[in-house]
């Protein structure tokens, strides 16, 4: 479950959204308790796997969860989380923080490694990491060192494409920046699988997870698992409610483990979770667009696509619009 919600601006609203994770965690915990068994779905090679599983934004968490208000924000987001993540031990649930845009990445790994050296057992903690960005691989190395160094439970990691390329481009022309996001979609889907394959690699220290709607990208992902010897429950398969449902019921045929991560919570705050989807399903690059929409053959989608695959150096700096000299700007995180 994703509690829908963003950047808070004030303590108040932050407090609302924490107990309100409270909550979904409890409810979804008593509902989960009357599912049958289902081994299957039920353990993977590192042990037993949660039914329930609570995603959460850290910028939800923490009106100063920026980096220029580093500290505090880390401080009350962690303030903010630890209960959340005692209850969901006792009731063996796992927490994922959803990663965001660009100017919070860092400070949410941050949070991620300051949480799961506190409760190096548990609960299941799960970070994500956005292949889209030209740091991810660097900063998946780092997280699965750290992980082997700190945790003794297995640290879960989504890996994704990245839900905010429109704005990370926008944002970084405006202002001059380099842009943390690949620029050619055949780099981003490179480096998905190149991530994808450390990931399997790691398994053990990691528990591996890849949300996407991209057939490539999930059997890409499956078949690094089986090529190391794996057994296909060994990776999660984690795909969005009500998207590409042909897909999941596609990999639910096949018998791979499928999670599907759903948004609850009230309209208002869905609104931007729902520009991102309605930005990502009539993007041009869009599997989905190209599949469902325009009925292109799967044979052909599912082909490695030409072109670049080592990721290219940023082009700096960005192209400024009306006119401006491009100047060295840094983005401002820490
Ligand atoms: C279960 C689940 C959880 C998710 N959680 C998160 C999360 O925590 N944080 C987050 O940011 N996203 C999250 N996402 C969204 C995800 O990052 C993708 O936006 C979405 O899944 C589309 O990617 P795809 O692999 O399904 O499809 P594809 O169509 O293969 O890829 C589309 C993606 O490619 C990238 N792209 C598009 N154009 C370009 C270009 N010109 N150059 C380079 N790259 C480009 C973008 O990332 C775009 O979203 C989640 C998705 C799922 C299924």
């Amino acid at each position: 479950m994703d509690l829908l919600g963003e950047h808070t601006v004030t303590t108040a609203e932050a407090d609302r959204y924490a107990a309100r994770v409270a909550d979904l965690l409890e409810i979804f915990a008593g509902a989960a308790g009357t599912w049958p068994d289902d081994p299957h779905l039920e353990r993977d090679p590192w042990g037993p796997v949660p039914r329930v599983g609570v995603s959460v934004k850290p910028t939800a968490l923490a009106p100063r969860f920026g980096p220029l208000t580093a500290e505090e924000g880390l401080d009350e987001a962690v303030t903010r989380l630890r209960p959340i993540l005692a209850r969901a031990r006792e009731l063996g649930a796992a927490v994922t923080l959803d990663m965001e845009h660009y100017g919070v990445k860092d400070l949410t790994l941050e949070l991620v490694s300051r949480l799961g050296s506190e409760l190096p057992d548990g609960p299941v903690l799960g970070a994500v990491v956005q292949a889209y960005l030209r740091d991810s691989y660097g900063d998946l190395l780092r997280l699965v060192e750290w992980a082997e160094r700190t945790r003794r439970a297995p640290l879960q990691v989504r890996l994704v494409k990245g839900a905010y390329w429109d704005t990370e481009t926008v944002v970084a022309r405006a202002e001059g920046w380099v842009s943390p996001v690949f620029e050619d979609k055949r780099e981003t889907d490179a480096n998905f699988e190149r991530c994808a394959r450390l990931l399997v690699a790691r398994a053990g220290v990691v528990r591996p997870a890849f949300g996407s709607h991209n057939v490539r990208s999930l059997a890409y992902a499956v078949a690094c698992a089986r090529a190391r010897g794996l057994h296909d429950g060994a990776v999660e398969l984690q795909l969005l409610h009500g998207m590409a449902e042909p897909v999941h019921a596609a990999l639910r045929r096949l018998g791979l483990r499928v999670r599907v991560y759903a948004p609850v919570g009230e309209l208002v705050p869905g609104m931007a979770y729902l520009v991102r989807r309605l930005l990502e399903n009539t993007s041009n690059e869009s599997f989905i667009r190209h599949r469902f929409v325009q009925g292109e053959a799967l044979e052909s989608l599912v082909r490695p696509r030409g072109g670049r695959r080592a990721p290219s150096p940023a082009r700096f700096p960005t192209p400024c619009p009306n006119g401006r000299r491009p100047t060295r700007r840094r983005p401002d995180r820490s």
